[in-house]
């Protein structure tokens, strides 16, 4: 995305721009929200949504390329964290998923930093092995913040060696959804409300025309975004798009969600805690902690999943608990016809790596970058559904090495995960890292070195060996050079004030 000022006046398409975007959840008023800020008046834009069938609404956790979303659309940071009762967000605590009393962070931004050619993990190996080296958190600015609770906006010199503090949010996503309907109605999209209980389809294309409302009104569009959550209103029920099941590598198929009086402190990470047959989410935000058990319903039943999730919250529930099913996986076309599926409606990962809201953005780019100016070409479509099935594919693979990767033996559910056959992208990534201790992936995969690094050792995935030029310092520079990094990193966070406090300041001037 470009950042371009919006459009404030009536908009009056010219012919063939006429977007419809079916669903008022999280994703319909992202794209709602970006549309309006990049489609000038030339474009319609209409949101159809039931408030009788409500969004899923518990997406509550999100990753730092969010912050590039809110800056394309001009949000000032402080009134968005006052308006979603957010929080920061520096990377995700991982219990109990290599061994049972396990714990690891999966922190944002560098593991180390730079020392000429080598990626830092194999000088930390080699000073590991020669008793030289500190946990690898010691090494990760973003770690040792959440060690200590803290958080600041980190500005550095141009030049500086020492790394920024990238950061996400937590955040309320019904009023994520609620601020951005606000922000999208100010530059005219329109919004109608009523339940659609008809797709109009035209003969010779396949085409979605419109969409009717059980009130019969009809609202019809030369583009549909199909926002309508798991059911794929048009991509699923009214295409016949097929889908692509993970299950059998992912096979947890429901989450029990409920909040919980807020804990204090406001820790600025999520917390993902494997339980017997899935994990359960710990989301902290300014009013509430949200918290999910996500598990696998052919080994625990749903009422022993509540009980689970009920008897390890922080605090006293404050709402009913909430069931929802789901297949994890992917639609076969996330561009089919003239409909294009953005959020639940194209596909499914859950919400380990807290991913969805990314993909939803990453969708919303796509569709900027595609959006038809006259027809539908066959090769926009092609290309757009590969380069969604290949972005999808690579965090599936960085979600399933979770659950492979488990040190839980004697747990039928994580055995039979630690035993599964799983893709050969992923297959591969392992091999290379057992062996050398080498991160390989592309530049568009949304993991980076750091994540997998972090990810793989805290599950206890151990190279044999690190690459022969970290062996060319000498021992007392390797050892200088990693105490520099734990030293620099500790200074750093000490004088970074604590977290809620920061947070509250900043909420109060929203
Ligand atoms: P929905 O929220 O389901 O919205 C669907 C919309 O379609 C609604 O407005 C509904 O009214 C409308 N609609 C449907 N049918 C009709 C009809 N017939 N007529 C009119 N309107 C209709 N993501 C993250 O990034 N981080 C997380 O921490 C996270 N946690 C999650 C936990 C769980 C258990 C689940 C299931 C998801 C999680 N997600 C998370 C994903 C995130 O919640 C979704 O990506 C996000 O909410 C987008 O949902 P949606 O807008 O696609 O669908």
């Amino acid at each position: 995305m470009t950042s371009q000022p919006g459009p404030h006046r009536a908009r009056q398409p010219r012919p063939g721009r006429r977007i419809v975007i079916v669903g008022g959840g999280t994703a319909g008023w992202m794209t709602a929200a970006a549309l309006s800020r990049f489609c000038d008046t030339d474009w319609s834009i209409t949101l159809v949504e039931s408030d009788a069938i409500g969004t899923v609404g518990v997406g509550e956790a999100t990753i730092p390329m969010i912050r590039n979303f809110n800056a394309a659309l001009g949000i000032d940071e402080a009134e968005f964290i006052a308006a979603t009762n957010g929080t920061y967000k520096l990377g995700i605590e991982f219990v109990g998923w290599g061994a049972p009393d396990s714990r690891y962070l999966h922190a944002f931004g560098l593991v180390g930093r730079g020392l000429g050619l080598l990626p830092f993990q194999h000088y930390w190996l080699r000073a590991r092995a020669e008793g030289l080296a500190g946990p690898i958190g010691d090494y990760v600015l973003n770690a040792v913040a959440c060690r200590e609770n803290r958080f600041a906006h980190v500005e550095r010199q141009a030049g500086s060696p020492l790394p920024p503090l990238p950061f996400a949010y937590h955040f309320d996503a019904g009023l994520y959804a609620a601020y951005l309907r606000r922000y999208a109605e100010a530059r005219g999209v329109v919004r109608v409300e009523g339940r659609i209980d008809r797709v109009e389809t035209q003969g010779e294309t396949g085409h979605v025309a419109a969409v009717r409302l059980e009130n019969g009104q009809s609202v019809a569009g030369d583009l549909f975004v199909d926002c309508s959550g798991f059911r794929g209103l048009l991509i699923a029920e009214t295409l016949r798009t097929g889908w692509t099941d993970w299950s059998h590598w992912l096979p947890c198929d429901r989450a029990i969600a409920v909040p919980c009086e807020p804990g204090e402190p406001w820790l600025p990470y999520t917390r993902a805690t494997a339980r017997e047959a899935g994990w359960q989410w710990r989301i902290p935000l300014q009013n509430r902690l949200g918290n999910g058990h996500v598990f696998c319903s052919t080994h625990i039943d749903e009422d022993a999943a509540r009980d689970v999730l009920l008897a390890s919250l922080d605090g006293a529930p404050t709402a009913e608990p909430r069931l929802l099913r789901f297949t994890t996986g992917m639609r076969r076309q996330a561009w089919n016809r003239n409909v294009v599926a953005i959020g639940l409606s194209s596909g499914f990962l859950e919400p380990l790596e807290s991913t969805s809201i990314h993909l939803i953005q990453t969708g919303i780019d796509r569709l900027l970058d595609y959006l038809p100016v006259s027809g539908f070409g066959a090769a926009d479509r092609e290309n757009f559904n590969r380069r969604a099935a290949w972005e999808m594919e690579r965090i599936r693979d960085f979600i399933i090495l979770h659950y492979h990767a488990n040190g839980r033996e004697g747990q039928p559910f994580w055995d039979a995960l630690r035993h599964m056959a799983i893709p050969d992208t992923l297959a591969e990534k392992l091999a290379m890292f057992r062996a050398g201790g080498k991160v390989v992936r592309d530049h568009d995969e949304l993991f980076d070195v750091p994540g997998w690094v972090q990810v793989m050792l805290g599950q206890g995935i151990e190279p044999q060996a690190w690459h022969p030029l970290a062996d060319q310092l000498s021992r007392e520079q390797l050892g200088q050079f990693l105490d520099t990094v734990r030293h620099a990193y500790a200074r750093d966070v000490a004088r970074m004030p604590d977290h809620q406090d920061y947070v509250s300041r900043l909420a109060e001037q929203g």
